[in-house]
């Protein structure tokens, strides 16, 4: 025994971790006090145990991107949005984000409320306990979705950290009220300074957005989260800006790329010259491949060391209409949709909703190691191909030490 005089808030015997190997986690004060081999931990004093039976054990999961105002709006928008953004080869995302604006008239919060819990609801169950939430601000929508997502956010404190971004989605050039709407929110709880440059009618509109948008960042000490160059349209280059920006503003490692699906039609050499200014930038990316027919070069970039998230993105809204928070599906999606089917590139995914996830949203210490918050997911699945195969609601989900979920999935087949 390494630690016999350590008491254990709760021990998690038999867990085995990513790599492989079975271990005793053992939590104290919300942190991983010790993780060591059985032989190693005195567990008889803990406070309380689960026994992970060999299931394997992995950091909670990250949900880099969620546009959670809008979930479950489907049925209020009808499907001519959903239709215009997944057409073709995105020509007409532009259209998709005008049809969906104009549906926002009839938006109300007390109708938003119960909607934005059933996707939180989820997102705890499956284990998701960071989601970086994009909040619309406009002259449609007013504040209407941020005091939506403002409610019932204290209503969660307990359970998952939200990272909510103030988000101009019709523009902050074309949209006039749109830098006032941001400001306020980001006075009253906002946490990231968003942008949608790409969306702007000239590249000189689209600049001034991505400067506005990281100059308040620098200010006011927040980190910037952008929605950039999310159309068929190779000559798209806000990612850049928002990079170069960032650099400018001393915003270095602050920043986040959603969406970025242009840049799959780039030439190589243009390619290769963003890689570059985005390690100099720091700038991560959150990618969501099964919304839309383009998405980022994915392998590319995991190649090149920059860091990539998956997103759930949209739960039934204007522009997807499946979803359900469960990180374990978007990863095996995005297993078929970018060919990460091999080993090796299954632990990738994992890392892509867990702790290369954290490490795109500013979330270092998002790792099982000692001393380290204790946020963790322990699943029946004792191999990471089954995991990612079944996607299946974790058997505990365990937030600063403390159980906040438990599922039990059982059946039975009845021969006669
Ligand atoms: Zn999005």
């Amino acid at each position: 025994m390494t630690d016999t005089a350590i008491l254990l808030d709760l021990a998690i015997l038999n867990a085995r971790l990513i790599d492989g190997s079975v271990v005793t986690i053992g939590i104290r004060d919300g942190r991983y006090r010790v993780i060591a081999a059985a032989d190693q931990v005195d567990a008889a004093g803990a406070l309380s145990t689960i026994d992970a039976a060999g299931g394997l054990v992995t950091e909670s999961f990250v949900n880099g991107h969620l546009h959670l105002d809008k979930v479950f709006t489907l049925g209020s928008v009808g499907d001519a949005a959903l239709e215009a953004y997944v057409g073709g080869s995105m020509g007409s995302a532009m259209t998709s984000i005008e049809l969906a604006s104009r549906a926002k008239a009839g938006y109300q919060v007390d109708s938003a409320k119960p909607l934005i819990r059933k996707a939180l609801d989820d997102a705890v169950r499956n284990g998701v306990l960071h989601v970086q939430a994009f909040v619309d601000l406009d002259a449609a929508a007013g504040l209407k979705g941020f005091e939506a997502v403002q409610a019932v956010r204290e209503d969660y404190r307990d359970l998952l950290d939200l990272q909510v971004v103030a988000f101009p989605q019709d523009g902050l050039i074309k949209d006039a009220e749109a830098m006032a709407l941001c400001e306020h929110a980001l006075r009253h709880g906002a946490d990231v300074v968003g942008g949608i440059p790409w969306i702007e009618y000239t590249d000189a509109d689209a600049q001034a957005h991505v400067d506005w948008a990281c100059g308040l960042a620098r200010e006011t000490g927040k980190r910037v989260a952008m929605l950039v160059d999310d159309a068929g349209d190779p000559a798209l280059r806000t990612t850049a800006m928002l990079a170069q920006a960032m650099i400018d503003n001393d915003l270095i490692g602050r920043g986040v790329a959603c969406h970025a699906r242009a840049l799959s039609q780039y030439p190589e050499p243009t390619v290769r010259r963003l890689i570059g200014l985005a390690h100099r930038a720091g700038l991560g990316f959150v990618t969501d491949p099964h919304t839309g027919p383009l998405h980022l070069p994915v392998r590319e970039f995991l190649d090149a060391g920059l860091p990539v998230a998956l997103g759930q993105d949209d739960i039934e809204d204007a522009y997807y209409p499946f979803g359900r928070n469960n990180m374990l599906e978007v990863a095996f999606l995005a297993a078929h949709l970018l060919g990460f089917l091999s080993v090796p590139d299954q632990h990738r995914l994992v890392q892509m909703i867990t702790t290369g996830a954290g490490r795109v949203l500013g979330l270092p210490a998002h790792v099982i190691a000692e001393g380290n918050p204790a946020n963790l997911c322990v699943h029946a699945a004792t191999r990471v191909v089954d995991l990612l195969r079944e996607h299946a609601t974790p058997r505990w989900v365990i937030r600063g030490g403390a159980v906040i979920a438990e599922s039990e999935i059982s059946s039975a087949i009845h021969r006669s």
